[in-house]
């Protein structure tokens, strides 16, 4: 076997057997194929897509490149969830401890942000104190005891996804559905889960530009998920813009605790609800509406609440100690009308001028910075309204960046953050 046959067999767009993949994979793992060769087959792939069925032998090949975690020995059910990411994204901060109330296990293994928002790993990192580098026998002792932990991915876990994954970023070849499908789905399977819930995000702000391209990732993970013998339910959210109404590291925390309070925004409250049922649903094997029934009392008695905290001490965390910025601003409305959106480009730009986000990997966070949306899709603004408010560690003399950030119009729009 050799690559070059492998590289031309793709390129003009056959399918790769099992044993193909298998080679391709343990060979750049051993630096047995350069990364020029490996990026050349990335392309092709990009270009002509893996089947499902190729896409399955990646995610196996992935999941034998490293550890896979036995969490056998505990005896209550056990569920995950992914999600492909987007501003403002905290679900996972509310949903892991709510769902975990319920009497399930929830072991969420998670990564940083690069490019424009910051992961879950950095906005738990904003809380003082808490220890994310779990080893085995901690993680599974926290899981007997809390029954959820937050930890960072560990290097033994898939690391062929992760080699490959670092030259897909730099090499322009992420796009892909069988290259994203099989990366998700192995990272959860080598953690110890046969049930998956993911919230597959599209729009502006999202991996899926577009509702079409959103359905058909749904479809890899399930077909795939099928294969694998693993549960795998997947939603579709929109993520034109920003989820919640706060972004930056700590202030996301903030908002968690909030919704996990019942005094979160509406939109973030839907999502967490949708997915927190849909967990307990598939790992309990009950019904939608008794496992939803549960996330509302749950919700309402404060056990998610409880949890949450239970679970950020167990790791050695403490939420009062959250740092505040030394800078807030308000920003006003110039125009009338209504919020029709907001402006993805400029929150980048702000994102990166705040520090809420990096552009390379080393850049260092500043976790208090970030902004809040006072207004939100649909709703009326007048001249001189507060429509956002920025929170730095220094102070801004200039706000000209932030002009039609937030996007007004005479017509009022309303846009369904859930889709399915
Ligand atoms: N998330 C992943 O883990 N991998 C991808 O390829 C894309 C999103």
């Amino acid at each position: 076997m050799n690559i070059i046959d492998i590289i031309d067999k793709k390129r003009n767009n056959n399918k790769l057997s099992e044993e193909e993949i298998s080679y391709v994979v343990k060979s750049y793992l051993s630096d047995t194929i350069s990364d020029f060769q490996l990026s050349s087959l990335l392309m092709s792939i990009c270009i002509n897509e893996l089947s499902i069925e190729e896409t399955s032998y990646l995610t196996c090949e992935y999941i034998k490149s490293g550890i896979i975690l036995d969490l056998s020995s505990l005896n209550l059910p056990i569920v995950d969830k992914h999600s492909t990411g987007g501003i403002g994204d905290k679900v996972s901060l509310i949903l892991v401890p709510l769902v975990a109330s319920c009497g399930v296990i929830v072991p969420k293994m998670s990564g940083r942000g690069l490019g424009i928002t910051g992961g879950t790993i950095d906005k738990l990192e904003s809380i003082p104190g808490i220890n994310l580098n779990l080893s085995k026998e901690e993680l599974i002792n926290q899981l007997e005891k809390v029954n959820c932990a937050m930890f960072s991915a560990t290097d033994d876990i898939c690391p062929a996804d992760k080699k490959i994954y670092n030259l897909r970023n730099l090499s322009g070849t992420t796009s892909s559905y069988g290259l994203i499908c099989a990366s998700i789905l192995s990272k959860k399977i080598a953690s110890g889960n046969k049930n998956i819930v993911i919230d597959v995000k599209y729009g502006k702000g999202a991996l899926m530009s577009n509702l079409k391209s959103a359905k058909m990732l749904v479809k890899y993970l399930t077909l795939v998920g099928n294969n694998l013998e693993v549960n795998v339910k997947c939603i579709i959210t929109n993520m034109n813009n920003p989820l919640g109404n706060k972004v930056g590291n700590s202030l996301e925390v903030e908002e968690a605790i909030d919704t996990l309070l019942g005094t979160g925004p509406k939109d973030l409250t839907d999502v967490v609800i949708l997915l927190a049922t849909s967990m307990v649903s598939m790992a309990k094997k009950i019904s939608m509406k008794v496992a939803k029934a549960e996330i509302i009392e749950n919700l309402n008695n404060h056990s998610g609440y409880n949890k949450f905290i239970e679970m950020i001490e167990a790791q050695g965390g403490d939420v009062t100690l959250l740092k505040k910025s030394n800078y807030k601003y308000n920003i006003k409305s110039e125009k009338n009308g209504y919020v029709v959106g907001f402006d993805i480009n400029k929150i980048k730009e702000l994102n990166l001028m705040l520090r809420v986000s990096k552009i390379n990997k080393n850049d260092e966070l500043v976790y208090e910075n970030g902004f809040e949306i006072l207004k939100k899709v649909g709703d009326k603004v007048s001249v001189s309204d507060n429509i956002l408010n920025v929170y730095s560690d220094k102070k801004i003399e200039d706000f000209q960046e932030l002009n039609n950030l937030v996007l007004i119009s005479n017509k009022k729009k309303k846009e369904k953050v859930i889709v399915k």
